[in-house]
């Protein structure tokens, strides 16, 4: 320990002309534990943390003027640094250094978790702080990949260079065409105070568009007026197809995450023998009710958003092998889900009821405070889902809300199970696909779950 002091104390010397950011004694020990944000409550108001530049590379120490590390910067956010090494003083090229040898590891993994075939060509290459890359996501969909560069420390030209070089060399050595577009989420370009992207592809192998050298990146100009590369194309999940299109306006092109979930719920559903009625809630563009559409006589796919659906009938148009009958509802999913209930409730008969339910609502609780009212969405909507199952039915059922925690909401599904007074088999438990690690150390990296249910 005091070799380390004395250690830490050199590197300060050494550093003397870089910039610090003092945090508390609090946050410092939760960094020390793993964690790997500074929120802006945690600066001490030092004066330093006001003439940092957005999205610069800072050294955090605790008050003791202990490193811990050194952090990206953002001026905007409520995260107002993220910890990208355990090493304070990092240079902004020893940082692009160490970005290279992280994508290099992260597209290791995924060849290794998720490997890319004819059936399976989409999943989430770059997952930010889960592959020690914060403020970086990037999905491929077969040949396109969509990049988010999330922070002021990242949303910069140097960032873009590097992905650019890593993907093209790791999608070369496949002989894979691809198209990297940028994308980030509007609603976190807007926290973070963020330009938008120019709006042309970051980098094309399409041959009716060749970039200045070949194969370089795109700078902005070039990017406007770069019309030939592609921005849809087909992709695969589990063997099924999906339409992908960047253009789209719609912020996610499919939720990845579930690709292993909409396998499992295929499997069950088909094992537990009851594969006739099959009603997919909140479907967006069919993800379960086409993997059910491959088990099951009759599906319904209900979701609030027409375009979702729309996109929904294209992608079941693309997988002509699917016999089951299919349609699609647009409807609210506690409005439709309480018709039905009382439809049942006043018939009784087995037409108005299912053999397998899917519950996958979007984060009802976006924060702490509104968990609790989460909660209620959650009980009534699976409550009515357990009443309208046929004896020996399977239901799948989802929250992807990081603030209601796996012990809750299983509390929450077995409340249900009381009050619609039926007996419920837990048979499977399941979160994010691989490609889509955890931090172990940072628990808002956990988010989704996944409960296959048998219910007597
Ligand atoms: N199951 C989907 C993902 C669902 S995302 C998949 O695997 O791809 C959540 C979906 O819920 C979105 O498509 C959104 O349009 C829809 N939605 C949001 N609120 C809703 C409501 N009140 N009723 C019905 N659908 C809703």
């Amino acid at each position: 320990m005091t070799a380390y002091l004395v250690r830490s104390r050199l590197h300060l010397k050494q550093m003397s002309t870089a910039t610090t950011l003092r945090i508390t004694r609090r946050a410092a020990d939760r960094i020390r534990a793993g964690h790997l944000w500074v929120y802006r409550t945690d600066l001490e108001s030092s004066p330093a943390s006001e003439t940092i530049e957005p999205g610069g590379l800072v050294t955090i120490t605790e008050t003791r003027e202990i490193p811990l590390g050194t952090a990206l910067y953002s001026s905007a956010s409520t995260i107002a640094a993220r910890v990208i090494s355990r090493t304070p003083a990092l240079s902004r090229a020893q940082y692009l250094g160490d970005l290279r040898a992280r994508i290099d590891a992260a597209l290791q993994l995924r060849r290794k978790l998720a490997p890319t075939s004819a059936k399976n060509n989409a999943h989430r290459l770059l997952f930010s702080e889960a592959d020690n890359l914060p403020g970086i996501i990037a999905d491929r969909y077969n040949d396109l990949v969509l990049l988010q560069l999330l922070i002021q420390g990242t949303a910069q030209d140097d960032v873009r260079a590097v992905v650019v070089a890593a993907f093209s060399a790791a999608f070369a050595k496949q002989k894979s065409a691809l198209t990297i577009w940028e994308r980030p989420d509007p609603r976190i370009r807007e926290l973070e105070e963020l330009p938008a992207p120019a709006p042309g592809p970051l980098f094309t192998t399409h041959t009716d568009s060749v970039a200045p050298d070949g194969l370089s990146f795109r700078t902005g100009a070039e990017r406007d007026t770069d019309q030939a590369a592609p921005t849809t194309t087909h992709f695969a999940l589990n063997g099924l197809h999906f339409h992908y299109d960047a253009a789209s306006g719609q912020k996610t092109g499919a939720f990845l995450d579930q690709r292993l979930n909409y396998a499992a719920a295929a499997r069950v559903v088909k094992a537990s023998g009851r594969t006739g009625r099959a009603l997919d809630i909140c479907t967006y563009q069919g993800g379960f009710a086409l993997h059910l559409a491959q088990v099951c006589s009759h599906v319904t796919g209900v979701d609030s958003s027409l375009s979702a659906l729309e996109a929904a009938d294209r992608n079941l148009a693309l997988n002509p092998s699917l016999t089951a009958e299919t349609e699609w509802m647009e409807a609210d999913a506690f409005d439709y889900l309480r018709h039905l209930d009382d439809t049942a409730r006043k018939t009784s008969s087995p037409n108005d009821h299912f053999d397998a339910i899917v519950l996958d609502p979007p984060a009802f609780a976006k924060s702490k405070r509104a968990a609790e009212g989460a909660l209620r969405g959650y009980k009534e909507l699976n409550l009515r889902a357990f009443r309208l199952l046929t004896p020996g039915g399977t239901l799948i059922t989802n929250s992807c809300s990081h603030h209601v925690s796996l012990q809750d909401f299983t509390e929450i599904i077995a409340s249900a199970a009381v009050d619609a007074n039926r007996r419920v088999q837990l048979l499977e438990t399941h979160a994010a696909a691989p490609d889509h690690p955890e931090v172990i150390t940072l628990p808002e990296t956990r988010y989704l779950k996944c409960l296959i249910c048998r219910v007597d």
